[in-house]
């Protein structure tokens, strides 16, 4: 039988782990925060948002959120950015994804300062992880990674099949897992025969955000499965890209959905703004 690799329970040692550091850091005069900032009236993000609060606060990190209109233009994001940069109070920006379409995104992650880019999205992060130096890692990548390491899952030698190639997840962990010497295939919606590719992997990693995408047939026998999916079902469930039932009987490890990725993403956005505030009185080991 499958192990379950529990990314709540993981979580919630990372973050009490984190409070300990954070209180640390208090005593040194240093009190870590986060600024986030919305763009528009997005649902989904202001419950990512709401959450990403609770976690800081429950670590001790303060907390503040700027909430910038729907028809806002880019120079009012970039100076707001800007006087967020300047501000020694904050350690950590964050501008939550998606913003109007009429706005520049990667413009406006460029202008975030790289030493309070918690999100490891500005291209000075993005290339020190090309380059395997120490950076903000992207949360979710940073998070499936960290569950690597409980599960003392060696990944040397392994072959990962990743399946999506956004920016945010498929991308930068093709570079984390290549870190780690794994032989890496990366697909995507023009990739030919999937499920070629996809039976050959020893770690397969799902991206898509697509419901019960990955079956059975297209896992290898005893592989890895983490499923970074989140979707929702016609009657409010929230599942994954994998047919969890069927494929989970085939795997050795493999995430559930709710309670994998999800929450360790949010455990490594608190790990990155306490790196960030430590970074800045230089503090890091
Ligand atoms: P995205 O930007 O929409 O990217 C989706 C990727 O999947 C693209 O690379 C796309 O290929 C590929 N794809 C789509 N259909 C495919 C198909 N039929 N065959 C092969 N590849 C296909 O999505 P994202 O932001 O990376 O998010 C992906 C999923 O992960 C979503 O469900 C999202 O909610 C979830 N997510 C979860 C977390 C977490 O913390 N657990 C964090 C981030 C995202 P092309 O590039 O060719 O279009």
């Amino acid at each position: 039988m499958a192990v379950l690799m529990d990314g709540k329970q993981l979580a919630k040692k990372i973050r009490y782990n984190l409070r300990t550091e954070c209180d640390e850091l208090k005593k040194k005069g240093i009190k870590p925060k986060l600024a986030v900032i919305m763009v528009g009236n997005d649902n989904a993000s202001k419950i990512y948002v709401k959450n990403k609060s609770k976690a800081c606060q429950e670590v001790g990190i303060e907390f503040e959120e700027f909430l910038l209109d729907e028809d806002t233009t880019q120079e009012k994001l970039e100076n707001l950015i800007e006087k967020l940069n300047q501000n020694e109070d904050v350690h950590g920006i964050l501008l939550q994804s998606p913003i109007p379409k009429k706005l520049d995104i990667n413009r406006a992650f460029e202008k975030i300062s790289p030493s309070k880019d918690v999100d490891g999205f500005n291209p000075v992060n993005v290339g020190k992880l090309a380059l395997n130096k120490d950076t903000f890692i992207s949360c979710t990548p940073y998070g499936i990674m960290k569950m690597f390491e409980e599960y003392n899952i060696d990944l040397a030698g392994k072959h990962a099949v990743i399946v999506g190639r956004s920016n945010i997840v498929g991308k930068p962990l093709i570079q984390c897992i290549l870190n780690k010497n794994a032989t890496v295939t990366i697909c995507h919606s023009k990739t030919k025969n999937l499920s070629k590719h996809t039976i050959e992997a020893d770690v397969l990693v799902s991206a898509i955000g697509k419901p019960n995408f990955i079956t059975a047939d297209m896992v290898k026998d005893n592989s890895i499965v983490i499923d970074v999916g989140i979707n929702r079902t016609e009657d409010g469930k929230i599942v994954g890209d994998v047919d969890f039932e069927n494929v989970e009987k085939k795997t050795s490890y493999i995430t559930p959905v709710p309670g994998g990725v999800g929450p360790m993403t949010i455990a490594m956005l608190i790990n990155n703004v306490i790196k960030a505030a430590k970074t800045s009185k230089n503090l890091n080991e």
